[in-house]
């Protein structure tokens, strides 16, 4: 087989000696790595069907890199410096774009339950999704949200169980979703994603899943930068009826 002109992942797969496994997302992978690239593959493709269907978008062309820890440093990504070790990411840096997911994920990820590697992987093909239409700026909290509530609505839909997940959350540590100041150490990174699960695990049990497709082409639409007040009409509306006093009622929010 030669190579495929153009595409990064591949010239990078070359270089390591990465194999390939086929698929609706293909799954790029180390040698002695095939178990894991077809638990991913299998993932991917169950997540893909249900964001699919709920955001009513075609999956786009996209590939999986599994990086093993000490190839890290040659994963590609936008920046020179290479990213904080396992932490998966979307990168459109690699041709077509890539999810890119470590071997380890990172001591970061709270909390440890059956579900958090799925909710994971689920979130950032989430972004994969949403990205296939330009996005206007937004608050922190807005760009987090859909893909934290679409990888509840995924769950929902594969009968993942997140009782016990939503449950080891701590739903009050010390700001909101709003209130979050983004330039945080990975400790509180990790409890305003968590607060965003738990908002969106609520939405979806008041609301049913519709509002997200709703939000995701409410926001797809928007041609400027979308600031707090707006994206706060944005989430409200897409809710529906009843939608700002339920927000209001909200902690995490
Ligand atoms: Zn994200």
């Amino acid at each position: 087989m030669g190579n495929v002109a153009g595409s990064a992942v591949d010239e990078r797969a070359a270089l390591l000696g990465y194999e390939r496994l086929e698929g609706a997302i293909p799954v790029v992978h180390p040698p002695g790595f095939g178990e894991r690239a077809a638990k991913a593959r299998d993932l991917l493709e169950d997540g893909a069907a249900s964001l699919s269907e709920i955001l009513d978008v075609e999956t786009p062309v996209l590939e999986a890199l599994l990086v093993a820890d000490v190839n890290w440093d040659r994963a590609p990504r936008e920046n020179e410096r290479s990213y904080p070790p396992g932490l998966p990411y979307f990168t459109r840096a690699a041709t077509p774009p890539t999810l890119v997911l470590p071997e380890t994920l990172s001591a970061a990820f709270r909390p440890r339950t059956n579900a958090t590697g799925t909710l994971i992987v689920w979130h950032e093909l989430a972004h994969a999704f949403l990205l296939g239409e330009p996005v206007p700026r937004t608050p922190a909290w807005l760009r987090e949200y859909l893909p934290q509530a679409l990888s509840d609505a995924a769950a929902r839909r594969t009968g993942l169980p997140l009782e016990e997940h939503l449950q080891e959350i701590d739903r009050d540590p010390g700001f909101t979703v709003r209130s979050f100041g983004g330039r945080a150490d990975a400790e509180d990174q990790m409890s305003f994603q968590n607060l965003l699960l738990v908002l969106g695990a609520a939405a979806l049990e008041e609301f049913g899943e519709d509002f997200l497709r709703a939000l995701a082409r409410a926001l797809w639409e928007e041609t400027d930068i979308v600031r707090e007040e707006r994206a706060e009409e944005l989430l409200a509306g897409s809710l529906g009826p009843g939608g700002r006093r339920w927000l209001a009622s909200r902690v995490e929010f």
